[in-house]
């Protein structure tokens, strides 16, 4: 048995990590404008992400325009949908272009790669004060999986740096993909679930959810690694192709989908889901739900 498990939101909580980015980014963003404009600038910004999370179907992770989470799925994602809120507007708003042009100008990077770049130094100031913080519930929950004979790949956006970093801290035994030592997870970091395939779009729609499922990066690791179970918090990033799968392709009819329902999950998508995929398993007692659920169906056998 083999579960797939997402990283951030699901062995943490990305409360601290998030708001640091909002803090960095939105200094950046305003520094990065004339001094004459920065007090509106500060105003524009505080707007759209009024603005993003009142329409958050609207806006999002959109990495080359195209939303591939949206800005309510978890703590991260508004800021990301405040960088596309940017470049939307940047076209008739001479303010969001003169944000966007400054911040482009400043870092020498695209507005997505300079959100990225903030992304990054908020975990490295987060892991520099206070430390990795691993979730301990979690942790127990990992290991009793293991210790069951569960083998657990983690499938994250983060880097296997950050994922190496944040295991070690608590000495969790790892290894980086594609080796495996037994009662080790194995670490598939970069996994770029958020990267849509640029030649076609494949729309899944759950009820008022229209969510983009033309992941190839996500389906090709989804495909060789061929799960029992799959878990994660970002509805649009780790379980909607996952969801796809098991309703089109009968090798995948038996996976369980399991949808961590943390603080900050949208109640809009739940209700949606809930009533448009009841496929999909809603936990709201984090890990350790998924943990009893699985070693629950080990002793059924
Ligand atoms: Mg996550």
């Amino acid at each position: 048995m083999r579960l797939l498990s997402d990283f951030d939101g699901v062995w943490t909580h990305p409360r601290l990590e998030a708001s640091v980015q909002a803090s960095l980014l939105d200094a950046a963003l305003i520094r990065a404008v004339d001094a004459s404009q920065r007090d509106a600038a500060r105003a524009w910004i505080a707007a759209a992400r009024r603005t993003v999370l009142a329409e958050p179907w609207r806006y999002g992770w959109a990495p080359g325009g195209r939303l591939s989470c949206f800005a309510d799925e978890d703590p991260f994602a508004e800021h990301s949908a405040l960088l596309y809120a940017i470049t939307r507007a940047s076209a008739s708003d001479p303010l969001a272009a003169a944000i966007r042009e400054g911040a482009e100008r400043a870092s020498g990077l695209s507005l997505e790669d300079f959100g990225g770049k903030l992304h990054h130094e908020a975990v490295r100031q987060v892991e520099e004060t206070r430390g990795p913080s691993m979730l301990t519930e979690s942790v127990t929950a990992g290991h009793q999986m293991i210790d069951a004979g569960i083998d657990i790949v983690m499938v994250s956006n983060s880097g296997n740096d950050k994922l190496d970093r944040w295991f070690s801290s608590v000495g969790f035994k790892h290894t980086p993909h594609p080796h495996a030592a037994p009662g080790a997870l194995r670490l598939r970091g970069h996994a770029q679930k958020f990267a849509l395939d640029e030649t076609r779009s494949e729309r899944m729609h759950l009820g008022a959810l229209d969510i983009e499922v033309a992941r190839p990066k996500y389906e090709a690791i989804l495909r060789e690694e061929a799960p029992g179970a799959v878990v994660g918090d970002v509805f649009s990033l780790d379980i909607a192709l996952p969801l796809r799968l098991k309703r089109s392709d009968p090798a995948w009819k038996h996976v369980r989908l399991f949808w961590l329902t943390r603080d900050y999950a949208p109640a809009r998508m739940r209700r949606e889901i809930e009533a448009h995929a009841p496929e999909v398993e809603c936990i709201d007692d984090g890990l350790p739900g998924v943990a009893a659920r699985l070693l629950a169906g080990i002793e059924e056998r």
